[in-house]
């Protein structure tokens, strides 16, 4: 190791940045992050690195540099443009033995600043040495979307038990491997998703548990936690892997089960844990190959069984996905549950088809409908769905889409609005055919397409000449 990696601890230390500039900003206001006590030292100081002295009560001096200014520091930043100041302030401070950083200088520093992921407490610190501060920066960039977004919430609340744990648990093994346990379990889970006062209600079990059991009597691992079983109901988006939610991955690699439909694509299946159990519970239009009942009373029989039950649906769970019965069910039997939205098909196949929902000149409003024909027709308020100033996407709408353009002009729209199909948005296959309410069936019809497909229909589908942008 070329370098020795520290957390320096400047709470109001004397923190000295010679320069007045952008890059003297950006050191300082990461000094002042740190709690450092500011002084900067610059013939001209900006506006903007003023104020941050100020208001972090540090001090400005306006003067050349001189090596005596240095006295008493923690620590010296040279971020000057002029390169005699910079070795001047870098021999300095050698001289005095204070660690000095010269921006983009490696050869005058006695430090390195890393490249941060600043979750504080939890701070992860990176550096390839100089090497590459592109490669530092895709480290980081993997690192920001690996850690979950509320570790800081959970080192929290492992730091607030800390003194408790102890004396609960005095031998030192015991503790570690309670800590272990208490990491392993789904209660980082809780306190990612939001639920901290569940995560403590399950430290409080815990701690009891351990309390009662023999602690030299080795415990099996994974036990602890085997009696409860949970569900997650999670959107996995239309079809593009890479339109998966941070949390949606996660969860992914953790699920032993997973009930998925049709819609979830094989590119997104890939992403799950290799030995997970999955089990297609998928509907096909004319297939329903699990009845939703049996659903239901599945994922409650494997939370029961104490299992991590990944519920992976199309899009939105709540949007089409009859998310909120499979909820009710499991709230119902008293299984703990979480829900992650997903991109839903009507954003993810706009987005993709470069059509805007709404647009200031042609809608101010949406509507997301569906279009699975009920003995042959549809029961909608179509008086209302042929206002101008709005835009309709019926999902589901395929084998209707004859009958929803005939109701529309019937009920008084427009015979030529722009309306477009999407065939599987967002993946390889995507196909968008455009057309009007009077041609659109049969154009759609022409070109074969096949389910999943939506409906657009509105003004906005005239955008799509200027705006599409994927796979054309
Ligand atoms: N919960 C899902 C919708 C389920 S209903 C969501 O939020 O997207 C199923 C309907 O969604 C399909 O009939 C189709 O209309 C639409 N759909 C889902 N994925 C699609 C895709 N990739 N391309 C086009 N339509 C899609």
């Amino acid at each position: 190791m070329e370098l020795l990696p520290i957390f320096l601890n400047i709470q109001d230390r004397r923190c000295v940045i010679i320069g007045g500039g952008e890059v003297a900003l950006r050191k300082a206001s990461l000094l002042a992050r740190a709690g450092g006590h500011l002084h900067v030292i610059a013939e001209t100081i900006s506006p903007d690195l003023t104020a941050l002295c100020q208001q972090h009560g540090g001090n400005t001096t306006l003067s050349r540099f001189s090596p005596e200014q240095l006295e008493g520091a923690a620590l010296v930043i040279g971020a000057t443009d002029d390169e005699q100041v910079n070795a001047a302030v870098s021999a300095a401070a050698k001289a005095r033995d204070i660690p000095v950083n010269v921006v983009d200088q490696p050869q005058l520093c006695s430090f390195i600043m890393p490249a941060i992921v600043d979750r504080t407490p939890v701070v992860i610190a990176i550096s390839t040495g100089g090497t590459s501060p592109v490669l530092t920066r895709k480290l980081k960039e993997l690192n920001e979307s690996l850690v979950p977004g509320r570790i800081d919430a959970l080192a929290r609340l492992l730091g607030s038990l800390r003194g408790r744990v102890k004396s609960l648990i005095p031998g030192f093994r015991d503790r570690i491997r309670f800590w272990e346990d208490l990491l392993e379990s789904d209660i980082p889970e809780l306190v990612y998703s939001g639920q901290d006062q569940a995560a403590l209600l399950r430290i409080e079990q815990q701690l009891e548990v351990r309390l009662e059991r023999n602690l030299e009597q080795s415990p099996q691992p994974g036990k602890a936690n085997s009696a409860t079983g949970e569900v997650y109901l999670v959107g996995a988006g239309p079809g593009d892997p890479d339109l998966l939610t941070l949390r949606a991955l996660r969860l992914m690699h953790k699920a032993d089960v997973v009930l998925y439909d049709r819609l979830v694509s094989p590119q997104i299946m890939l992403r799950l844990r290799p030995d997970a159990e999955k089990i297609h519970v998928g509907k096909q239009r004319t297939l329903h190959t699990v009845p939703q009942d049996s659903i239901n009373q599945m994922l409650v029989t494997y939370a029961r069984q104490g299992k991590k039950v990944l519920r992976l649906k199309g899009g939105d769970p709540f949007i089409f996905g009859r998310g909120g019965e499979e909820l009710q069910t499991l709230a119902e039997a008293g299984i703990p549950f979480q829900v992650v939205p997903g991109i839903t098909a009507a954003s993810g196949c706009a987005a993709y088809a470069g059509i805007p929902l709404t647009h200031r000149d042609h809608a101010q409003s949406v509507r997301f409908l569906t279009g699975h024909l009920q003995a042959g027709d549809l029961e909608l308020d179509w008086e209302v769905l042929v206002k101008e100033q709005q835009t309709l996407v019926f999902y589901m709408s395929l084998v209707g889409l004859q009958t929803i353009c005939t109701r529309l002009i019937e009920y008084g729209m427009d015979p030529e609005m722009p309306a477009a199909v999407v065939q599987q948005g967002t993946t390889d296959n995507q196909t968008v055919v455009t057309g009007t309410l009077s041609d659109l069936a049969a154009k759609v019809k022409a070109a074969e397409l096949v389910a999943p497909t939506i409906t657009i229909i509105g003004r906005v589908v005239t955008l799509r000449k200027h705006l599409a942008w994927f796979k054309v």
